[in-house]
């Protein structure tokens, strides 16, 4: 089947096999990557082959620092602001379900400024440059590349003049090339486009560690995690292994983020395409402007024909389609490992579907 849920979400096929090839025993460890130590050779190699990838993936250069946590997406919201808020403002921008979170939780460590909020439009789209009501006092930005509820997506990151710009990239990192100058701290849940759940891939500018207050808990300490090279704990050793095998594959099956994001975008297309030429009988809920390319939303004349839709689609092998339970309607994610022939079979099916009941 086509698996279209948001995530935990589509692993490439070539991970998946080499993953069983080499899950009873890994090649010189003698044992499963899951049965060997964190200190081992054998699981530096690993450790260091998934960091060099991701740094290849994004010509990080060596102001900056790739490490693997845990505690999701969602321990980064309260992580960042433990870090970097406490005592000080923030500006959030408010896009959305995920940015709702992230300032809920930063809340509890600081205060925060909403910088722009969309939810009176529904969170249809992202703001221009123009909109934004930021703070020159503020710690940092944040913002959500990705409203993966919504599927609204910044097709180029927000111009801050100079604040240290903080992203939650979940569901669309390493989708595309990004210029990571511009940001001083990103963070990303594996599960939706670079691996299983149970790691969070973290990219700080290491200066950016010196302002880390004393005292915070180990486990939710950057600079000291940073200092440990991840490796304070016993790290996720098995979804960093994957992680590592995802990103070769982006590096060499795929050949680098130019090709992803193009692939991304005409994968994307086939589905826009079919929404806009449907005269009406799908809706898609974000804007053009800020269509997300990962995942893609839209509604039905009526909620009885959504059931009928997703039932069907289901029946067909096009699984995982249902929005999710805060917004409603249809959500197809789309991200790096759903293949083109997966969309191809999504749009026929949405034609087809419409002829019988539009
Ligand atoms: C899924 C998601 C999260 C939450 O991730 P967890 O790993 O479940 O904590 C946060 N932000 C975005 C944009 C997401 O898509």
């Amino acid at each position: 089947m086509f698996n279209f849920s948001a995530g935990p979400a589509t692993l490439p096929l070539p991970v998946l096999k080499k993953a069983q090839e080499e899950l009873v025993l890994y090649p010189g460890a003698g044992a499963s990557v899951m049965e060997i130590s964190h200190r081992s050779k054998a699981y530096d190699a690993i450790h260091a082959q998934a960091k060099q990838n991701i740094a290849s993936l994004l010509d990080l250069t060596d102001a900056y620092q790739v490490m693997f946590l845990q505690g999701g997406a969602s321990l980064q919201f309260s992580m960042i602001a433990m870090n970097f808020l406490a005592g000080q403002s923030a500006d959030y921008i408010h896009t959305g379900s995920w940015a709702s979170k992230a300032i809920s939780e930063a809340k509890k460590h600081g205060e925060v400024k909403v910088a722009w909020n969309g939810k009176e439009e529904n969170f249809v789209r992202v703001p221009r440059n123009d909109e934004l009501k930021l703070d020159p006092n503020a710690a940092y930005v944040h913002f959500t590349s990705n409203e993966t509820i919504q599927g609204v997506e910044y097709p180029v990151p927000p111009e801050v003049g100079g604040k240290p710009l903080f992203c939650d990239f979940s569901s669309s990192f390493l989708s595309g090339p990004v210029d990571v100058s511009k940001f001083s701290l990103i963070y990303a849940g594996a599960q939706k486009n670079v691996g299983p759940s149970g790691v969070v891939v973290v990219i700080v500018r290491k200066d950016l560690l010196e302002r880390v207050p004393q005292g915070l808990p180990s486990m939710l300490d950057y600079r000291l995690m940073a200092e440990n090279d991840s490796l304070y704990n016993t790290p996720p050793c098995f979804s960093v292994y994957i992680v590592g095998l995802v990103t070769s594959w982006l590096l060499e099956d795929m050949g680098g983020l130019e090709k992803v994001k193009a692939h991304n975008q005409k994968k994307a297309q086939l589905l826009y395409f079919a929404i806009d030429g449907s005269g009406g009988f799908y809706r898609g809920h974000a804007q053009k402007d800020s269509r997300s390319l990962m995942n893609v939303t839209f509604r039905l004349p009526e909620e009885a024909l959504e059931k009928e839709f997703i039932g069907q689609a289901t029946a067909q092998g096009l699984d995982g389609l249902k929005g999710h339970r805060s917004v409603g309607g249809c959500r197809a994610s789309i991200y790096n490992a759903m293949p083109l022939e997966g969309c191809q079979a999504l749009r026929d099916f949405m034609v087809e579907f419409q002829k019988k009941k539009g």
